[in-house]
């Protein structure tokens, strides 16, 4: 049928693959060349001027390369997915370079830097065409693509809709965060990022189904949708943000809301850094409306969910679990605040074993 020769690759770059095709990340039709990534690194612009944060990469090693000769060539996982890269253009790049700039940081301790040392030797960009016309095989828990997401937008008459990204379980903050937010338009699109995550972070599908639970109590189901955006996580704190607001956009939402240390891991991002990184674009270039929201807890003596700085009352009177500290909490079964998490989201985490990644 076809006599190129046949790349297998992982899952993950499939999935890169696949949200090109359905336009999750619009403007960009093919994988980033060497000219958008550098472009993109320095500027967070493509070479044309349009805002992007991020590169879609596909890499391949020497081997591979030398195999191909040049000539297109089929990308193909495990399951049968199949894409075709037409007049392929390789290139290298300085890794250490490119890591400061998109990462801030070339440290491998940084899960988005170790992922991105770690990719393989030579980049490819080309023209992408999907070639088969079966369905995406990979496992796509609650994906729609952005023009079945705008479709409901559509038919539930909404039209302004906030978006809010997660990789964890709903904390009452963030329930806090999203009421607020969706006071100010039609609709919410709870979006969690599904893919390769970090050790330690919960995996996806009890995400998505604490979340359900979470809906389906404490929500006015006419006003939400949830759904998932399928990629890895980048960790790239402020430039996430910024990719993550302008994937948002291509879903049809018209607002995004980031939080203090959006997508950050560690300290290598400062808490304002992801926020003050959109005073650099206009509002009319990235196409969304971003909703600054500072950290929000329970305070014990207003007996109320209050953002920072909204009481008179000191950090010792607020309710606060870090990640590991939620973790520890659930592992060993101990009492964990419904001010700080709903009890029926504490349950549903309790009553599921092996939530956590590896
Ligand atoms: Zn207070």
């Amino acid at each position: 049928m076809y006599c190129m020769k046949e790349i297998k690759v992982d899952d993950s770059v499939i999935q890169e693959a696949q949200n090109l095709v359905d336009n999750v990340y619009a403007p960009l039709k093919n994988f980033t060349n060497e000219k958008d990534f550098w472009s993109i690194a320095k500027n967070m612009r493509l070479s044309d001027g349009q805002v992007w944060a991020m590169p879609i990469l596909l890499d391949l090693s020497e081997k591979e390369r030398e195999e191909n000769s040049n000539e297109s060539f089929i990308i193909s996982n495990e399951s049968g997915d199949v894409f075709i890269i037409d007049n392929p253009q390789y290139f290298e790049v300085d890794r250490n370079l490119a890591a400061k700039l998109l990462y801030g940081t070339n440290d491998l301790e940084h899960p988005g830097v170790y992922r991105f040392m770690n990719l393989k030797k030579y980049f490819v960009s080309g023209e992408l065409k999907k070639i088969s016309n079966r369905e995406y095989k990979v496992k796509k828990i609650n994906y729609k693509t952005p023009d079945q997401i705008k479709e409901i937008f559509k038919n539930n008459g909404w039209r302004n809709i906030v978006s809010f990204q997660t990789r964890n379980p709903p904390h009452r903050s963030h329930e806090f965060i999203q009421k607020k937010s969706l006071a100010e338009v039609d609709g919410l699109l709870v979006h969690p990022i599904v893919g390769e995550k970090k050790k330690g972070d919960i995996k996806d599908e009890f995400i998505l189904g604490a979340y359900a639970i979470l809906i389906d109590n404490y929500y006015d189901s006419k006003s939400v949708e949830l759904a998932t955006f399928h990629t890895y996580m980048r960790y790239a704190g402020p430039r996430d943000a910024v990719f993550h607001a302008l994937v948002r956009r291509n879903f049809g939402c018209t607002h995004m809301i980031i939080g203090r240390d959006h997508a950050g891991v560690g300290n290598y991002y400062g808490s304002y850094d992801a926020q003050n990184q959109f005073d650099k674009f206009s509002e009319e270039e990235l196409g969304i409306k971003i909703l600054k929201h500072n950290n929000v807890a329970y305070c014990k003596k207003c007996f109320d969910m209050v953002p920072d700085g909204d009481c008179v009352h000191s950090n010792d009177d607020k309710v606060h679990l870090s990640g590991t500290e939620l973790r520890s909490k659930l592992e060993k079964n101990e009492d964990i605040p419904n001010t700080f998490m709903r009890t029926e989201v504490v349950n549903y985490l309790r009553e599921n074993n092996d939530i956590f990644v590896k």
